[in-house]
């Protein structure tokens, strides 16, 4: 019996790979260990993130960094630093920000429910842009002199999201903001691997990054990484960190933040609410030393051998099995299951039921709109693929 179950809650059988509604990443048995080890001392916070910034700048090429809770976290304490700066006044106040410039310039094509987390900072959207392709009415994307045209005195800063396919290229999309003076916040939650994306976009020039440390990275779900220019960085730590301490005896470590640039110790900020743990920066630093290293790639011939033995399970099934190899040879491979017409069931309805039987069972479901269910591998274990095809034969061979 798993720990779940004296919960009432049957543990599932992920295939769907880090997703956070399914509980994230596995967490390796040194990233634990990491964790065990720093729940049995009292330590500063403030020291321990000072700490945290030294290895993720080494690692990202970053001037600095903080481990924040998630992604999310990080982008609206990113956001936070970009509007306050060293305003004590202004990170008490926000997300009210009064006459201060607040509007973040967006590609109306990068916009998701994830810019919720910068608008929680206080932030408005700028869209400019169409999306022209996805509208079938023209070929061309955003470009970069829209973001140059919606420049004004309320522009506080862009907001770009990472992906193989973002356009326009993240260089000129900083040159534009540059020539303005204006600082640029990337969302790569889930651009990693490859691992030269930990230095990629801080290379083209982007003043702060955001990676998630509950997806490949395999920290704790509830972690993730800001990292960029050490005055922003300072203000989301100072946004973020507890700060009920008497300015006579108040000492950060000057790396992390300079109390020197300060007219005084801010107030509770709006990140005070998306604390991180002592246990959870050390996993978490603990994990990025892992996934850097290579060390994850070892477990790839293991995971695709996983994915063929499903394959081989559904020989005879009215569904057509592809695998599809990472171009990186960093990430997981992926099954793509394509539901033929002359099955019994379509490929929503093969998800729901997967789901819905013992042990529940979670296909990725991003492209059933073309019939198709994908497998991940990397959060599957030891007879899983088993149970997977085993679930799939019994479903496919249903009469309507
Ligand atoms: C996953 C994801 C996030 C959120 O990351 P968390 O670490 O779960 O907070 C934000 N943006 C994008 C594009 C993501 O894929």
């Amino acid at each position: 019996m798993t720990i779940y179950e004296q919960f009432g809650v049957e543990p599932a059988i992920n295939a769907c790979g880090t997703v956070t509604r399914l509980g994230g990443a596995p967490m390796p048995a040194a990233v634990l260990e990491a964790f065990r080890q720093a729940a049995g001392h009292s330590v500063s916070l403030e020291q321990l993130q000072a700490a945290a910034a030294q290895r993720i700048a080494a690692a990202t090429g970053a001037e600095s960094g903080l481990v924040t809770s998630g992604s999310a976290a990080a982008l609206t304490l990113g956001a936070a630093a970009i509007i306050a700066g060293d305003d004590l006044a202004l990170m008490e106040r926000l997300p009210h920000v009064g006459a201060a410039p607040c509007e973040f310039i967006v590609a109306r094509e990068q916009r998701s429910g994830y810019d919720h987390a910068v608008r929680a900072a206080g932030a408005t959207l700028q869209e400019v842009g169409f999306n022209e392709i996805v509208a079938g009415a023209g070929v061309r994307r955003t470009e970069a002199w829209e973001y140059r045209a919606a420049f004004s005195e309320r522009t506080a800063g862009v907001l770009y999201v990472a992906g193989p396919q973002a356009a326009p290229p993240l260089e000129q999309v900083v040159g534009e903001a540059r020539s303005r003076g204006l600082p640029v916040l990337v969302d790569a939650a889930g651009e990693l691997p490859p691992r030269s994306n930990l230095k990629a976009f801080v290379d083209a020039g982007a003043d702060l990054v955001a990676f998630s440390g509950g997806k490949a990275i395999r920290g704790p779900q509830s972690t993730g990484i800001l990292c960029g220019r050490r005055e922003l960085i300072a203000s989301a730590a100072l946004q973020m960190l507890d700060m009920d301490d008497h300015l006579e005896l108040w000492d950060p470590p000057p790396d992390l933040i300079d109390p020197e640039l300060l007219d005084g110790i801010p107030r509770h900020g709006i990140g005070r609410g998306l604390k991180v743990s002592k246990e959870e920066i050390v996993a978490l630093l603990a994990a990025l030393e892992l996934f850097q290293s290579g060390e994850y790639d070892r477990e790839l011939p293991e995971m695709r051998r996983r994915l063929e033995r499903i394959v081989a399970g559904l020989d005879g099934c009215p569904v057509s099995c592809e695998i599809h190899d990472a171009a990186d040879g960093q990430s997981p491979p992926q099954l793509i299951l394509t539901v033929e017409p002359a099955a019994s069931v379509s490929a929503m309805g093969l998800c729901g039921r997967l789901r819905a039987g013992a042990p529940p069972i979670y296909l990725g479901h991003g492209q059933l709109a073309s019939s198709r269910l994908v497998v991940n591998p990397l959060c599957l274990h030891d007879g899983h693929a088993e149970v997977i095809a085993q679930r799939l034969r019994e479903e496919l061979a249903q009469n309507p």
